[in-house]
């Protein structure tokens, strides 16, 4: 059985010998590891998964491609395969009708390009609210941009409020770059191997739904400086002030704070304005 690849499920099958064991070598497998994995497709990767891993839990959107890989991969043991959108399935719910499979602690996949961020946040959580098993490793292949943008440092040009989302959450690293000859139909953009180390314990933030709002606000508008973005939670000046003391400099942009800044100046005014709700209740 031939398959064409779908446009609509983003399917661009691996097919470099090179990128695949860089991979695998990324993901550090070994045989007390349970592996997700997030569109299998035809199962170039998953092929290489089952031997080291002890057991494979793969979920692939395409009926057809489902099909496909039950009839090859019929025999294998440590494999387990569901069907479904795995931005809606329900994973715990399902892995309770197979008790031979634990829930996973490595996720390992050439994921579809179009819901990269859903995916991420799928497996990290936000900020307000992280996973509350955060996975040991995460290795997926991502377009470059989307690369660029994880383990970026703060004032580089790709620095943006997806590396503060992501960061608060994981360390982030770049294993290398892929490019678009080694897929079959290469895709229009070049790829990267990303590896992402999930923090055990996010709690740096005194109020993590206050810190993601900050982020989002003060990114909303680029090339501006963070005081303007942010004069409709608190005062110009006191910005300034509150930046110098965080030895950032008043004039700074969002793309300019770290993580920690950004932790350090969400915990100080979520302070400056608890201070404010106090003065004001009678
Ligand atoms: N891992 C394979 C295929 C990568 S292409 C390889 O390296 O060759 C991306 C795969 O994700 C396709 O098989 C596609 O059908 C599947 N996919 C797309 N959207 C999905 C979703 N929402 N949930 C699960 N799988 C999905």
């Amino acid at each position: 059985m031939k398959l064409r690849p779908r446009k609509q499920f983003a399917q661009h099958w691996l097919k470099s010998d090179k990128a695949l064991n860089q991979i695998i070598q990324a993901a550090e497998i070994t045989k007390n590891d349970q592996v997700l994995e997030i569109g299998p497709g035809t199962g170039i990767l998953t092929r290489r998964l089952l031997p080291l891993a002890q057991s494979v839990l793969a979920v692939e959107i395409d009926r057809d491609l489902c099909q496909l890989l039950t009839k090859q991969l019929r025999q294998v043991e440590n494999f387990l395969l569901l069907q479904g959108d795995f931005l809606t399935l329900d994973l715990s719910a399902c892995l309770a009708s197979f008790p031979a499979f634990q829930k996973p602690n490595k996720v390992v996949a050439n994921i579809p390009y179009n819901i990269t961020g859903p995916i991420l946040e799928k497996l990290l959580g936000r900020i307000s609210n992280p996973a509350a098993e955060p996975y040991d490793l995460i290795v997926l292949l991502v377009q470059t941009e989307v690369a660029e943008r994880l383990y970026a440092k703060p004032s580089s040009r790709a620095f943006g409020a997806l590396s503060v989302r992501v960061q608060y959450l994981a360390e982030c690293e770049l294993i290398c770059t892929v490019p678009a000859s080694s897929f079959s139909p290469p895709p229009k953009v070049d790829s990267a191997i990303v590896r992402l180390r999930p923090l055990k314990s996010s709690t740096a933030a005194l109020d993590p739904q206050y810190l993601e709002t900050l982020v989002k606000l003060g990114f909303a508008a680029k090339r501006k400086m963070l005081r303007n973005n942010l004069h409709s939670i608190v005062d110009r000046d006191r910005l300034s002030q509150l930046l110098e003391q965080l030895e950032v400099n008043p004039q700074a942009r969002a793309e300019d704070l770290s993580v920690a800044q950004w932790v350090a100046l969400s915990n100080r005014l979520d302070e400056v304005t608890g201070e404010r709700n106090d003065l004001s209740d009678p």
